[in-house]
């Protein structure tokens, strides 16, 4: 699904190397889990994914079921799949949350050579998602998370995914400020979203998130590298020791 190879990245403003050299191979239906210190590159490595400016990828190469994402401009990105789900979501003012779902869901069907989606059948599927992720009518209407909690913006981004139905999530640190409830909502509604043919990158700061949604393999990222990868015992291994063990031990 996801192929990255020898992925090195410095910033386009300044001379500053973020990603080192990241290698990484996701398969159909897998979930994979990147962990790793504040500062290691998890969110640079999802910005240049989904095509973010300011970064200058200075060396290797990112496939999304083949077909070289860092040539795609951000909306061809994401209508060949590819989501990401933001650490900090985005107010839009004056932009209805309900309209902006509408346009996003039909701009990729149009990008894709489908056909838009009537208002009725719309309104019937984005209302039954909202509802399994206990967002309430109201907020549908109300301008993009202009004046949500925390926790609601984060099931926003969620109830987004589910209407894109993408093939490669990327959820960005996605349970930061969220309480156990809205963790666990949250958590809901990305496992109902696992299937054969969707992946999963989910980046996290804790290990907590990954009681919730049970990771295939994880990974370990520092100073812009993955340095050590294994099953979802080495996040038991760093919730309970801290990163400083790994680190030692690959340094
Ligand atoms: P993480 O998500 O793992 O906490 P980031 O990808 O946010 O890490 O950041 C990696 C490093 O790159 C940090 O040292 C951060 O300060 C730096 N960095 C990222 N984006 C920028 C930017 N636009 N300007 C300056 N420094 C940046
Ligand atoms: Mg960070
Ligand atoms: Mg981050």
């Amino acid at each position: 699904m996801l192929e990255i190879k020898g992925l090195e990245v410095k910033l386009e403003e300044e001379d500053k190397q973020i990603l080192k050299g990241v290698d990484l191979s996701i398969e159909p239906g897998k979930v994979h889990a990147i962990m790793g210190p504040n500062g290691s590159g998890k969110s640079t490595l999802s910005y240049v994914l989904s095509g973010k400016d300011g970064y200058e990828v200075t060396a290797g190469s990112a496939a999304l079921e083949g077909a070289d994402l860092l040539d795609m401009e951000p909306e061809e990105r994401a209508a060949a799949g590819l989501f990401l789900a933001f650490q900090y979501p985005v107010e839009i003012p004056g932009v209805g949350n309900m309209t902006f779902l509408r346009t996003a869901v039909n701009a990729q069907r149009k990008e894709r050579g489908e056909e838009e989606l009537s208002a009725a059948d719309f309104l019937k599927e984005v209302r039954a998602k909202a509802k399994s992720l206990k967002i309430d009518a109201e907020m549908l209407k109300r301008p993009v998370n202009v004046g949500f909690s925390g926790g609601e913006k984060k099931r926003n981004e969620i109830l987004q995914m589910a209407m894109l139905e993408p093939k490669m999530c990327i959820l960005d640190e996605t349970d930061s400020g969220l309480d156990v409830d809205a963790m666990k909502l949250v958590s809901e509604g990305v496992n109902a979203l696992r299937s054969e043919g969707r992946s999963f990158l989910v980046i996290t700061h804790y290990q907590r998130l990954l009681d919730h949604i049970k990771p295939d393999i994880v990974h370990i990222m520092a100073d812009g590298r993955i340095v050590k990868s294994g099953g979802p015992e080495l996040a038991l291994e760093v919730e309970n020791n801290g990163y400083a063990d790994i680190l030692a031990e690959v340094a």
